[in-house]
């Protein structure tokens, strides 16, 4: 699979080709606007030649010469900048008719900005403005502001085309950036080794469920989940194989709760459930079903290895302040279970001592 950087060279590369069709279909609107001025100058032969040349062919050349480039992303960059030197020196030519003048030379540079080539649009002004100058002092040209009818329908087409384009532009874009938003919130929220929800998000959740409790006097009880001497797994089957052991632990886990259940990864070994609006004994058999099916996980690579786990479960209680005092209960009771002898289920009672931090 192309990682990122060579899939973003290969867009870069292949500019010049979506340009293409842009700059045909806007060179060839823009020698619409320009010819009706002509018609109306009875201009010479020379001047409908440069015409054809800059509106029609400039476009075909310019793809030729993008192709042939070693360079197609510089070729191209080169190339919308020679669009604002050709719309800079059709002003003068038009005798800066107001309108098809004004229009060429903002459709030009509006491009450049949508091209997302960084500062490409601030490049463009010198050839803009020195081709005005250097056609304006070469063929001095009468200035003839004002546009007839016919000339605002001849230019009108580039206007609305070049309108629609840059929306439609403009909407994929936002289509997209909201779609990558939305990806990027969901990586936020889970824990790419083991596709639960990450520590910040899973928090969020259970502190809004302590809240509740508070609030409505709806049950809710956390599991916390350690894995029983993992570091003697890493120690024994290499780091690579720990890493690999983490991994289905995910998946087990999710499979044992309910839908309005909430799992996250707290660290390292170490898991976290939320069971919102269920009591101890029923949040005791969840924890349950989930230490015997981590007991009889068999993992491919490693048929010879088992894995135990212990889990403390702590109820929601008045007492509990704020999330961190629900989950040093939790962490109490886990802290016993390791105590009994690993591998089992020990619920908080308020005969563990623990501190409550307010
Ligand atoms: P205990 O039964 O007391 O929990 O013993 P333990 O060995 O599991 O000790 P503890 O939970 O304190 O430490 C877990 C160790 O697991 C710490 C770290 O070296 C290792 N570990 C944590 N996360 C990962 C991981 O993603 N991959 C691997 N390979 N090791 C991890
Ligand atoms: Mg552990």
């Amino acid at each position: 699979m192309p990682d990122s950087a060579s899939r973003s060279d290969s867009f870069k590369r292949s500019a010049y080709r979506r340009i293409y069709p842009l700059r045909a279909i806007g060179m060839a609107l823009g020698g619409l606007a320009v010819a009706s001025v002509l018609i109306e100058q009875h201009a010479a032969p020379w001047r409908w030649a440069l015409m054809i040349v800059s509106c029609l062919l400039w476009p075909q050349i310019a793809l030729l010469r993008a192709r042939l480039s070693a360079d197609r992303y510089r070729t191209e960059k080169h190339n919308l900048l020679i669009d604002s030197a050709i719309a800079g020196m059709w002003a003068p030519l038009l005798h800066f008719n107001l309108l098809p003048s004004v229009v060429l030379v903002t459709v030009t540079t509006f491009d450049k900005l949508s091209s997302g080539m960084r500062r490409l649009w601030l490049q463009s002004l010198p050839g803009l403005f020195g081709a005005a100058v250097l056609t304006t002092l070469i063929v001095r040209p009468p200035v003839e502001l004002q546009s007839s009818l016919l000339v605002i329908l001849c230019t009108l087409p580039l206007l609305v085309v070049h309108t629609l384009s840059s929306s439609i532009g403009s909407y994929r874009l936002i289509r997209t950036v909201s779609r990558q938003n939305k990806l990027l919130e969901v990586l936020r929220r889970t824990d790419a080794q083991t596709g639960l929800f990450a520590r910040d998000h899973w928090q969020e959740q259970a502190d809004a469920a302590l809240q509740r409790f508070h609030a409505t006097g709806q049950p809710a009880c956390l599991l916390m989940i350690d894995i029983d001497h993992f570091k003697d797994i890493n120690d024994t089957y290499g780091h690579a194989a720990g890493d690999e052991v983490i991994g289905p632990v995910g998946p087990l886990i999710r499979d044992c709760i309910r839908e309005e259940d909430s799992a996250g990864r707290y660290g390292g070994d170490e898991f976290a459930v939320l069971c919102r609006n269920l009591r101890a004994s029923d949040a005791t058999a969840i924890a349950e079903r989930i230490r015997a099916r981590l007991q009889d996980l068999h993992l491919a690579h490693y048929p010879q290895l088992r894995l135990t786990s212990s889990i403390g479960l702590a109820a929601a209680e008045p007492g509990f302040a704020n999330l961190r005092a629900w989950m040093n209960a939790a962490d109490t009771a886990l802290y016993a279970a390791k105590e009994l002898g690993r591998n089992q289920v020990a619920e908080r009672s308020p005969s563990l001592a623990f501190d409550l931090p307010r």
